[in-house]
């Protein structure tokens, strides 16, 4: 199985509200994650870098990677960030992405006021094609009050899956909690996917009282009828949004999500085709 969104890093988006402090150092957050992904069976994963760029590190993935060494099968997403589009920026951004350890790139809508149709992201969405990785946007509800979610709506990813044909487009939490409007992009639209994390989000008990009150069924329901309305199961991958929902209540949500003839593509084969990932892959 493959978890394409957790965190390995705090991803410094403005007033986000806090992360786990383990995510400081990457010893400590390598062994928790390797009990985590050993304890649902998930062998690849994908981390979203830090929105933090420098010139040393253009996509926010130094800490990331070094948390990679350490765990076999995760790899490095990287934040593509809209007010860094000169072409120096750019050149060192091309040179990270051809090493091959970044599986795709990042933008963060709503906590930066940028659509996705705003000309710093073109450049970026270039470099994804060339690369033959995909373009991943957060959508939907923000994790801070300083974001202004109108630049986060998943109707927004229509104009630009339109206009860059040849990128990949992934709607980050499937536009929750817009999610037949997420649903009709991906269904107009050839280029574009979503990934089921973040939907829920909370500890373990917060998961067993959402179980309890009917709630997690309910959000499951709406989920997956827009789902239905897709009639694509092939656009849809798994994540967790790990640390921000504990892996096993997640999967087990996500399993209430996805109908069962789909789970195998949704759980792995879609993201095996989608990141161009192949089994025993380590970064
Ligand atoms: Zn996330």
């Amino acid at each position: 199985m493959i978890d394409a969104h957790i965190h390995v890093e705090n991803p410094h988006l403005p007033g986000s509200k806090p992360f786990p402090d383990y995510l400081n150092e990457p010893a400590h957050v390598a062994e928790r994650l390797r009990c985590e992904l050993r304890s649902v069976g998930i062998d690849q994963a994908l981390a979203i870098g830090s929105l933090d760029t420098t010139d040393e590190d253009p996509l926010g993935t130094d800490f990331t990677l070094e948390v990679a060494e350490q765990v076999p099968g995760l790899f490095a997403i990287g934040v593509a960030d809209p007010r860094r589009s000169d072409k120096e920026h750019l050149e060192r951004v091309e040179a990270q992405l051809q090493s091959g350890r970044v599986r795709a790139l990042k933008g963060y809508l709503g906590y930066l006021y940028y659509g996705p149709d705003h000309p710093g992201y073109r450049s970026y969405y270039r470099l994804a094609a060339e690369t033959g990785i995909p373009f991943i946007f957060h959508t939907g509800d923000n994790y801070s009050t300083k974001a202004k979610v109108k630049y986060a709506h998943p109707l927004l990813i229509d104009e630009v899956a339109v206009d860059h044909p040849e990128t990949n487009f992934v709607i980050a939490h499937f536009g929750c909690p817009w999610f037949l409007d997420a649903a009709e992009v991906i269904y107009k639209n050839d280029n574009v996917w979503a990934d089921l994390s973040g939907l829920l989000v909370g500890d373990e008990s917060y998961f067993r009282e959402q179980q309890r009150r009917g709630q997690m069924r309910a959000v499951a329901e709406r989920v997956a009828e827009a789902m239905d309305y897709t009639e694509r199961p092939d656009r849809f991958i798994y994540g967790s949004d790990w640390p921000l929902a504990p892996m096993r209540p997640y999967l087990f949500f996500a399993n209430c999500v996805v109908a069962e003839d789909d789970q195998q593509a949704v759980f792995e084969g879609n993201a095996r085709k989608l990141f161009g990932l192949q089994e025993g892959d380590e970064s």
